[in-house]
């Protein structure tokens, strides 16, 4: 097991901010790399297939994660994650559309 602030980690994180960006895989919002190490919307790294299923550590199979979002997504199979990321994705943004729709109406 690999610790969070690991050297090792470190260098995986600047791969995968260089990848994907600096946004949460399960949610898509901002993640903030100044936060508290484990807090709300620090960094933690996601193993898309889960260490328990044979997921490698390969950065192929890795991807940056809130620490509540990692927490969430955790054991479960590549495909139930991948529809707990579309579902979310849709809330956010039907919730944006909906915004929107307020601005036009003025509510
Ligand atoms: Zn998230």
């Amino acid at each position: 097991m690999s610790r969070m602030s690991g050297p090792d980690n470190l260098s995986k994180l600047e791969r995968l901010r260089a990848r994907d960006g600096d946004h949460c895989w399960l949610c898509g919002l901002p993640i903030d790399f100044k936060a508290e190490p484990n807090s709300a919307k620090a960094w933690s790294i996601e193993h898309l297939l889960s260490k328990c299923h044979g997921g490698p550590e390969k950065l192929e199979n890795l991807t940056l994660c809130h620490p509540p979002c990692n927490r969430s997504l955790a054991n479960r199979s590549l495909v139930k994650k991948v529809e707990m990321r579309e579902k979310r994705r849709r809330k956010a943004w039907l919730a944006s559309i909906r915004g929107q729709i307020n601005k036009v109406l003025g509510a």
